[in-house]
């Protein structure tokens, strides 16, 4: 606290006639025991900045209590509210010798919610160290204990920026949660009436092991980077012996965590492909599927690398806050790794070329007409290379956006209407903007998760210390298991919405039943999976649920026409 000259000079002057009198205990209200001080010391027109608050300080006589030696004082502070009486500063208030590092404390209560610089206007009066009798004078006014209308000017900053930061990604989620799908009473279908019951056991069979083995793959995710995490210092410590520079270290020790987790999963991949293969799932042999598995590898490592180095760079650079450019930036890299992908990453699994058969691609152009979409090219991939189940994609945004169909899917099995029926759904991706919408929701997700990310790795010196790279990857891994139900939610959405207006521009749901049906039989993809499982983990509404949305297109059109 800030006081004007005439004042402290009259202070000091006091304090000067005070000298060479003895110590005297002063008793302040509800302190049991204090030293100091010096008599008569009246403070007129404290001002308390920000409170607005004259207040009066004033020494009395008092009785003496047991244990206290010398005379004994008592203080008073008399205070007289603010015009508009929001600020009361109650009869608390304590002279304490500066020896002892006692602040003398005035407790203002009861304060209005919102004083928006209460706090750094309050501050210290601090006289002049007198001879003999005083060492120094103190008085600060504390209000900081005082409940929480008292913040500093920064916290309550913060909080502001938090609440509009959540207000805005509230309004952000509602606007991309939007779909043109009406409310539909859905049917609780029976497998049962559209599969017979030994391809249902046969996809039990199948779906048992595929799904122990995800979670499994989970589990020694987790497990590994937990020991990286827990070892973490040591290791920085080896590689930096080899590599100088804090974030060549860290990358080599990211790229050290992605080779460990590829190796930890390749055996759980490698029973995965033997049962597809044991399934007909795949004609794959071993030697491509490690081939493929080595590709995979060296993308991750690409990736984590680049992600390792920016992080770690910008935390050099930006110190604690370094999320705050870190959490945009990653989802800035996540805009460019999908307009990459049909170009570079795909390339390096599949080779795709536009659809041969120019009569369907005829086809699927004036879908795309009623749809409203403009795709530069429709093409078909050779995923028979690794799998016999039939599927499409949509891949790229704006000028490498493509609709990419399997080869699988044209391999008889499937009639013109049924792949009508895929190929509308995939444009209808495309013209909803479903991959700019999911970059939208990754941006809502992985900002938040970056912060937490930087919160965490903090404690250990934050993520320019190579040591923190491995924390950071398990938290990273972590983050991304937890929100997987929000992502997948917000796709099964999507995915809905594509089918309903797929629905909407055949006009065709026997055609988009019978799909269903082949493609579950194809993928051997459980029709009606265990809720929890589908909860977390599907991408995709179940084949029941899809069908009954075709059952409930087919009653709306029927009793609308
Ligand atoms: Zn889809």
């Amino acid at each position: 606290m800030a006081v004007p000259d005439e004042e402290d000079a009259s202070l000091r002057g006091r304090k000067r006639g005070e000298r060479g009198k003895r110590s005297e205990d002063v008793l302040p209200d509800r302190v049991p025991r204090a030293c100091v001080v010096q008599r008569h010391v009246v403070l007129h027109g404290l001002r308390l900045e920000g409170l607005e608050v004259p207040a009066w300080l004033v020494l009395q006589n008092g009785r003496r209590p047991a244990g206290t030696c010398g005379r004994v004082r008592r203080e008073v502070v008399e205070v007289e509210p603010t015009e508009d009486a929001e600020v009361v500063v109650s009869y608390q208030a304590d002279i304490g010798a500066f020896r002892d590092e006692r602040a003398a404390a005035i407790r203002a209560r009861p304060v209005a919610h919102q004083i928006a610089k209460a706090p750094d206007g309050v501050g210290r009066v601090v006289g002049d160290r007198i001879q003999d009798s005083i060492q120094r004078m103190q008085i600060s006014v504390n209000v900081r204990d005082d409940g929480d209308a008292h913040r500093s000017r920064a916290t309550l900053a913060k909080r502001g920026a938090f609440l509009l930061a959540a207000a805005v990604w509230i309004v952000s989620g509602a606007l991309l949660w939007r779909t043109e799908v009406p409310s539909l009473q859905l049917a609780e279908l029976n497998p049962q009436s559209f599969f017979a019951s030994e391809q249902l056991a046969r996809i039990a069979d199948y779906r048992r092991v595929t799904r122990a083995l995800f979670l499994g793959s989970l589990v020694v995710q987790g497990a590994v980077l937990a020991v990286f995490a827990w070892k973490a210092a040591g290791l920085a410590e080896a590689v930096s012996s080899f590599f100088r520079g804090r974030i060549p270290t860290g990358v080599v020790l990211g790229a050290f965590v992605a080779l460990a987790l590829w190796l930890a999963l390749l055996p759980l991949s490698g029973v995965s492909h033997w049962w597809r293969r044991r399934y007909g799932l795949s004609r794959q042999g071993y030697d491509g599927w490690l081939r493929d598995e080595a590709v995979s590898l060296a993308v991750q490592v690409v990736l984590v690398t680049l992600a390792v180095a920016a992080f770690m760079a910008l935390a050099t650079w930006l110190g604690r806050s370094w999320w705050l450019a870190g959490g945009p930036a990653l989802a800035l890299a996540g805009t460019v790794y999908l307009l990459a992908y049909p170009l570079v990453v795909q390339p390096l699994f599949n080779r795709s070329e536009p659809l041969p058969d120019r009569e369907l691609a005829a086809k699927i152009e004036v879908l795309a007409r009623e749809e409203g979409v403009t795709v530069k090219s429709v093409e078909v991939t050779d995923a028979s290379r690794q799998t016999t189940a039939a599927n499409a994609y949509v891949a790229g945004i704006g000028p490498t956006r493509r609709v990419v169909l399997f080869d699988t899917l044209l391999d008889g099995r499937f009639t013109q209407p049924e792949i009508l029926s895929v190929s509308a759904h995939e444009l209808a991706h495309v013209g909803r903007r479903h991959l700019w919408k999911g970059l939208g929701w990754f941006a809502l997700i992985v900002i938040p998760c970056v912060a937490i990310l930087a919160r965490v790795t903090e404690r250990g010196g934050g993520l320019a210390e190579p040591a923190a790279v491995p924390l950071a990857l398990a938290v990273a891994f972590a983050l991304f298991v937890v929100t997987l139900p929000l992502s997948n939610v917000v796709s099964r959405r999507y995915e809905a919405e594509a089918d309903w207006i797929a629905l909407r521009t055949t006009d065709d749901p026997a055609s988009f039943v019978q799909l269903e049906r082949k493609l579950v039989l194809s993928g051997l993809a459980d029709p009606a999976p265990p809720g929890w499982f589908s909860f977390a983990f599907a991408t995709h509404p179940s084949a029941m649920k899809r069908i009954a949305m075709a059952e409930a297109f087919r009653y709306r059109s029927r009793a609308g026409s």
